[in-house]
């Protein structure tokens, strides 16, 4: 994963300034710029990276560096705590409850990973013992249901879908109302993809939310996406009232910048993350560690 780099990057930056016999304004002001350079690097949107910055500056003591205050432990700490901010919009996701019902509508782009993630999602639960089901709400794209139906399937997943109705308000609606009374309770709703430029999909995906009234809307997005992930994330934010992110693609060469983004432009946390393309390629994401790791 290249977010080993940006670690990396912010790590020798770090051992770099406290190498330095003398910490001062100068010094502190090349390493941040080190780890600007890291973080704009591995696509983390510009104007985050300035708020960072200005951040640390504020938190950080240049007289503690120079009176020698474990120059390195103080930094770190400082860098530490700004990305779990990033990474941590303060405000917990909605959690579902075993044995109560709640639907689950996933959005994105095109080609996100939503249709795999929806039915990872479904596993996961699956597995301690929830009873999931998937509806198949995007009608917009040939072989949508039947890649649906096949993973779900293979799960041993009830699934809701049609070959003949076009409208996706209506599908959702239906397959929610049955699952409901068969009980399960975690209805999850897959929608088509779309991007922010296509404005009659953007109504559509409103009017799904507006009649399935899902009790959490997720966000998922390609970590891959690079610089364009904040607006794009933006834009579903302002359409529907997303409250979680899941990044996929993680096992794969992107910078994972966008995942940062992705968190600031919709203020909601990441609850997991795709790391590969089976059913059971999915962790549950939790800041600290993560920060943790990318730091070494
Ligand atoms: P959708 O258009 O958003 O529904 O995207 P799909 O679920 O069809 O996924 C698009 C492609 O990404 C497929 O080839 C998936 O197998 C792949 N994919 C999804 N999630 C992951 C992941 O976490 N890692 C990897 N390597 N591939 C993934």
């Amino acid at each position: 994963m290249v977010l080993a780099q940006l670690g990396g990057s912010i790590s020798r930056a770090i051992q770099q300034m406290s190498n330095a016999t003398i910490i001062d304004e100068k010094v502190l002001n090349d390493c941040l710029n080190e780890i600007n350079r890291a973080l704009l690097n591995a696509d983390v949107q510009f104007q985050l990276v300035r708020n960072m910055q200005n951040n640390i500056k504020k938190i950080v003591n240049i007289e503690d560096l120079a009176a020698g205050h474990n120059k390195r432990r103080i930094i770190q700490q400082a860098i530490f705590n700004e990305l779990c901010k990033m990474l941590d919009p303060g405000k917990p996701s909605f959690t579902p409850k075993k044995g109560k019902p709640s639907v689950i509508m996933f959005v994105g782009l095109q080609g996100s990973g939503k249709t795999t993630t929806c039915t990872k999602y479904a596993y996961y639960h699956q597995k301690k013992g929830w009873k999931p089901a998937l509806v198949c709400a995007d009608t917009f794209r040939a072989g949508a249901f039947d890649q649906l139906k096949q993973n779900a399937t293979k799960a041993k997943i009830p699934f809701y879908g049609s070959y003949t109705e076009s409208d996706p308000v209506r599908i959702a609606e239906e397959g929610v109302e049955t699952f409901k009374k068969e009980n399960c309770d975690l209805i999850i709703v897959d929608t088509s993809g779309r991007h922010k430029q296509e404005a009659s999909l953007f109504e559509e995906m409103r009017q799904v939310s507006e009649a399935t009234k899902p009790d959490l809307i997720v966000f998922v997005m390609d970590s891959s996406i690079g610089q364009a992930a904040f607006d794009q994330a933006q834009a579903f934010k302002q359409s529907v009232p997303v409250g979680a992110v899941i990044i996929t693609k993680m096992d794969g060469h992107a910078k994972g910048g966008g995942a940062l983004s992705a968190v600031a432009a919709t203020k909601s946390p990441v609850i997991f993350i795709g790391t590969g393309e089976h059913m059971d390629e999915f962790e549950v994401f939790d800041v600290k560690p993560f920060v943790s790791r990318l730091l070494g």
